[in-house]
C-alpha cells in the first residue's frame, strides 16, 4: 500500500516556501504516491522577512513575491498561519502527524552588542525598528522618535544598516507611497532625523553592503550621502579583497564616487565612516547624548586593532545594525554562540554529534543571518536532497491522514489562518491602498486579531 509523505515546515518564508518547492518536486520512492507539505507560521501571513524584513522602499522585491505567490498555489503545500511553534505545539506535537519535520524559522532579533549604555533610552536595535516600520502586529505601534534627535548613529555597515539609515533619513511623505501602515507614516512625521553618522569597524573594502543597495542611497533628492575620507584606506589585504570579488571591488567604486561627490545641500545627510569601532553609548539621564568610538587601523589581514585613540560623536539615538540572532527552538539543540540549530547540512543534530531523527533546518537557522534571499533556494536544495536519503528511516506518522492535523489544531482552539485566508488579507489591504489618491498597492494590517478576523472571515 503506498501513502503520502507528510512534511511540516515550521516558517512560511522564501526559506520554508522554496523548500517546500523542491519536496513537492522530489523523486519518491514507490511506496509513497506523493508528498505534501503543511508550511507553519507564527504570524497570521506568510513570506516572513519579505513581509516583515524587507523595506518598504524596496519594491523590486515582488519579483520574488510573485514566484513565491505560484508556489504557495501548489495544492500539495497548505499553509497554518497564527500558529505557534513553542507555544500552541512541540516537535514531539508535529511527529504525530509528519514523517518529517524542516525548521525554517530564520532570524528575527538583534545580536547583542555588550558595551556600556547600550540600554539607554534611545539606544535601539535594528531589527525592532524593521519590526516597527513593516508593520508587524508584535510590537509596539508608537516608535520612540524624540524631538531633539536630529543626529543619529548606526552601527554597522551590512544591508540592514543601509534600510535603517536610509528610513530615518528619508521623509514620512517619501514613504507614504510604500505599503507602510498609518500608524507607521503618523510615527515617521515625528522622526526629527537630520543627520545619520553609519559606522564601520573595518575598513571599505570590508564593508558587507551591497552595490546596488549602496548606490540607491542617494536616490532620494532629500539626501546626501557623505563618505568621510579619515579610515578610508585600502592596504594589501583590502587590494586582495577588492582582486577576489567584482561585488565588492563595485562596492568600493560606489564609496569613491561619494567621497569624491560635492554636497547639493539636501536636507538629510547619511555620513559613512570607516575605521570606528563602536565602544560605549554616552548617557545622560538614562538618554543617549553620544557614541564612543576607538579608531581602529587595518592589520593587512582584512581585520583591525584599536589604536587607543577615542572619538566621541554628539549623537541622540543610537541604532545597532550588528546581525540578526535566531530565537531558540523548542525540541531542538541551540548553538548559542553561532545563533543557529547544529546540523551537518540541514540534518538537525545534537550536541554530541548524534542526529535527531526526522528533524531539519534550512535557511537563516540553519547557516546564521547572512546572504540575500536567493541564497536559500541552494540551502533547501541540499536540506532536501538530505531528506530524501534518510526516507528509509524515517518514523512512519500516527495520524498520516491529511486532514488529522486540522482537527488537532481545531481541538486545541488555535485560531489558525489559512491561504485562502491570506488571499482574503491580501485583496482587503490592496483595496485599502486603492483607497488613497496617491497611488499604493497596499497598506498594511498590524494588529494581529484584525488580520485573524479578516482571514478567517
Ligand atoms: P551583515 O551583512 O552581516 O552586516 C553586519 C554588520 O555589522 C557588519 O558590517 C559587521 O562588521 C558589523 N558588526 C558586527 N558586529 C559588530 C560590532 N560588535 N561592532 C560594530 N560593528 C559590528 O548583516 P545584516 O546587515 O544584518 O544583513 C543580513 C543579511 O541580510 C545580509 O546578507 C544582507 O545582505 C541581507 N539583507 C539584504 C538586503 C537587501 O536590500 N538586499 C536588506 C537587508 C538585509 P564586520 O564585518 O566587521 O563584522
Amino acid at each position: 500500500m503506498t501513502r503520502q509523505l507528510r512534511v511540516a515546515v515550521v516558517g512560511a518564508g522564501p526559506a520554508g516556501i522554496y523548500a517546500s518547492d523542491i519536496l513537492t518536486k522530489a523523486e519518491l520512492p514507490e511506496e509513497f504516491s506523493g508528498v505534501t507539505v503543511d508550511i507553519i507560521d507564527r504570524d497570521p501571513t506568510p513570506f516572513g522577512l519579505i513581509r516583515y524584513g524587507v523595506a518598504p522602499d524596496h519594491p523590486r522585491i515582488k519579483e520574488i513575491i510573485k514566484a513565491l505567490y505560484r508556489v504557495m498555489g501548489n495544492e500539495d503545500i497548505r499553509f497554518f498561519g497564527n500558529v505557534d511553534y513553542g507555544t500552541d505545539l512541540k516537535l514531539d506535537n508535529l511527529q504525530l502527524f509528519y514523517d518529517a519535520v524542516i525548521f525554517a524559522t530564520g532570524a528575527r532579533r538583534d545580536r547583542d552588542l555588550d558595551i556600556p549604555g547600550i540600554d539607554l533610552r534611545g539606544s535601539f536595535g535594528a531589527a525592532d525598528f524593521v519590526y516597527w516600520y513593516d508593520g508587524h502586529p508584535d510590537v509596539e505601534r508608537e516608535w520612540d522618535f524624540q524631538p531633539h534627535a536630529e543626529t543619529v548613529a548606526v552601527l554597522g555597515v551590512g544591508n540592514v544598516g543601509l534600510d535603517i539609515a536610509r528610513i530615518l533619513a528619508k521623509t514620512a511623505d517619501e514613504l507614504h507611497v510604500t505599503e507602510i501602515p498609518d500608524n507607521v507614516y503618523e510615527g515617521l512625521k515625528k522622526n526629527a532625523t537630520k543627520d545619520v553618522h553609519v559606522f564601520a569597524r573595518r575598513g571599505p573594502a570590508q564593508v558587507k553592503f551591497t552595490p546596488m543597495e549602496l548606490r540607491e542611497l542617494s536616490h532620494s533628492p532629500n539626501i546626501d550621502v557623505i563618505v568621510h575620507p579619515e579610515g578610508f584606506e585600502l592596504d594589501e589585504g583590502s587590494m586582495d579583497a577588492i582582486k577576489a570579488s567584482k561585488s565588492q571591488k563595485l562596492v568600493v567604486d560606489v564609496l569613491q564616487n561619494y567621497l569624491a561627490k560635492e554636497e547639493t545641500g539636501a536636507a538629510h545627510r547619511i555620513h559613512i565612516h570607516f575605521c570606528q569601532n563602536p565602544v560605549e553609548v554616552l548617557g545622560e539621564d538614562g538618554q543617549v547624548v553620544g557614541l564612543r568610538t576607538e579608531i581602529t587601523e587595518l592589520d593587512g589581514t582584512g581585520n583591525v586593532k584599536g589604536t587607543g585613540e577615542f572619538k566621541d560623536w554628539p549623537v541622540q539615538a543610537v541604532y545597532r545594525a550588528i546581525g540578526y540572532y535566531s530565537d531558540n527552538l523548542s525540541g531542538l539543540p541551540f548553538d548559542l554562540a553561532n545563533g543557529v540549530v547544529p546540523n551537518d547540512g540541514g540534518r538537525v543534530i545534537e550536541i554530541d554529534g548524534s542526529p535527531l531523527p526526522g528533524a531539519y533546518v534550512t535557511g537563516w537557522i540553519k547557516r546564521g543571518p547572512v546572504g540575500l534571499i536567493g541564497h536559500t533556494k541552494s540551502d533547501a536544495a541540499e536540506t532536501i536532497r538530505l531528506l530524501m536519503e534518510d526516507l528509509d528511516s524515517l518514523v512512519a506518522p500516527e495520524h498520516a491522514e491529511r486532514e488529522a492535523f486540522d482537527r488537532y489544531l481545531d481541538s486545541r482552539g488555535i485560531e489558525y489562518t489559512t491561504w485562502a485566508g491570506w488571499e482574503k488579507l491580501d485583496a482587503h489591504e490592496r483595496a485599502l491602498g486603492d483607497a488613497h489618491t496617491v497611488d499604493r498597492e497596499r497598506v498594511k494590517v498590524v494588529p494581529r486579531d484584525a488580520m485573524v478576523r479578516i482571514a478567517r472571515d
